[in-house]
């Protein structure tokens, strides 16, 4: 039975000229950017002709802009069931959320050999701070994954315990495989070991169910471009004690409540009272229509619910599954034998083609974008034994069964060819 798109998205009528002729674009890849939600491609739209700067004035414009910056931040703050006191902080990306809590914690960092670059390469710089700042004494630990989940989650608790550390991050989804990890027990291990947790679920907030507070997880980031909302945009929400105490990430206007003059006579730098809060780490004047359309694809998603997102995923995940491994030499990626769970990414290879082959074979000859490379999580691919790489698929709500069985189609022509 065919599986149709469960919401409109941006772009899900593009064509393209290929070797078939003009055919309509299958979007393989959304893990790495999801087209828009309509619905939130509407807000911004709205958004837009009715703007001032937040924070800054008492003019009409000004304030509804606040309004709908601090709205926002409510919004997301529901989304993923923060508690009361949590600080929801709106970053750039993903990426610049975990470095911005990399300059918060106090104390070694934890993670896994499979994870994304954004979590781990800013946790060995501010271990590499430690060289020049004793005081801040901060190291990363990586910890190679063991076959089974249950092993992995084993030698987490083993690390941890082993010698004291502050955090544990870890991703809520693996950005290759999809496999999604439990977070719950993840928590509970970290905060048995009194480390803390931070969950990467720039992969996952947009295909799962994510409650901060009921998971008890510490710090959450993701990035708006891929939950279906534009570019630009990201949120780091967790527990404000680090946060506050930490130098601002960016010092500028907004970071401060008062900044005294300079004086002429002396080097010595001023005594700048920086605030509390949000506002401490987003110097400067915020994406605020990203922050907007974060909030609006929350909105649409939670309409839309995550039990109908998890169905049609699940559907989708078996239909793929099952025509990739039905197709001689290739060889679906995973990183456990016992995961359980995984949202809409597939990874593989196939014999005799180079990932770089495959992919342009889709797009040139069938109109399908796909990822292929190494998908910035260098270590991981090295752990799965593919350092060259692999293709990656991945879906979301846009996608139909259609698309699917095009992209299987596509692959088995090439395999019947060679
Ligand atoms: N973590 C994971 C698991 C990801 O998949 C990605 C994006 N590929 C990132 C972090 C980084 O996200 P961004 O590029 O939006 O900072």
């Amino acid at each position: 039975a065919p599986v149709y798109p469960i919401a409109d998205v941006v772009g899900a009528h593009e064509t393209v000229d290929c070797a078939a002729g003009r055919v309509r674009y299958v979007n393989g890849d959304y893990a790495a950017s999801a087209p828009a939600l309509t619905a939130v491609a509407g807000e911004i739209a709205q958004a837009l002709p009715q703007y001032a700067s937040v924070h800054r004035g008492a003019g009409h414009l000004s304030q509804l802009t606040t309004a709908r910056y601090e709205n926002a931040r409510a919004v997301v703050a529901g989304f993923v069931r923060a508690r009361a006191d949590d600080h929801v902080i709106f970053t750039r990306n993903t990426t610049d959320g975990i470095n911005l809590l990399a300059r918060a914690v106090p104390g070694d960092t934890v993670v896994l050999d499979v994870e994304h670059h954004a979590n781990l390469l800013p946790w060995q710089r501010s271990g590499a701070d430690t060289k020049a700042k004793p005081e801040l004494d901060r190291k990363c630990r990586v910890v190679t994954c063991r076959p089974t989940v249950a092993e992995t989650l084993e030698a987490l608790a083993a690390e941890l315990h082993r010698a004291p550390a502050a955090l544990l991050a870890v991703t809520g989804a693996s950005n290759v495989t999809g496999e999604v990890l439990p977070l719950a027990k993840l928590a509970d291990i970290a905060h048995d070991a009194g480390a803390r947790i931070l969950v990467d679920a720039a992969q996952l907030a947009p295909h799962r169910a994510i409650t901060v507070a009921g998971h008890g997880i510490d710090y959450l980031v993701f990035s708006g471009h891929k939950l279906y909302a534009p570019f630009g945009c990201g949120v780091l929400v967790g527990r404000g004690d680090w946060l506050d105490a930490a130098e601002p990430y960016l010092a500028g206007g907004g970071a401060t409540a008062d900044v005294p003059p300079t004086d002429p006579s002396t080097d010595d730098a001023v005594e700048v009272a920086w605030r509390s809060g949000p506002a401490r780490h987003e110097g400067g004047t915020p994406n605020v229509l990203g922050a907007i359309a974060i909030a609006a694809a929350c909105v649409a998603i939670d309409d839309l619910g995550f039990e109908r997102i998890g169905v049609h995923e699940h559907l989708l995940r078996t239909r793929l599954d099952g025509a990739l491994d039905a197709i001689d030499g290739v060889r679906r990626l995973s990183i456990w034998s016992d995961s359980r769970d995984r949202v809409g990414i597939a990874a593989f290879t196939v014999a005799g083609h180079s990932p770089r082959a495959v992919a342009e074979h889709l797009n040139d000859a069938h109109g399908i974008g796909v990822r292929d490379g190494r998908f910035c999580a260098h270590p991981l691919l090295h752990h799965l034994g593919h350092p060259e790489g692999a293709v990656r698929v991945s879906f979301g709500v846009g996608t139909g069964s259609d698309d699917i069985d095009r992209l299987t189609a596509a692959l088995a022509d090439l395999v019947a060819r060679t």
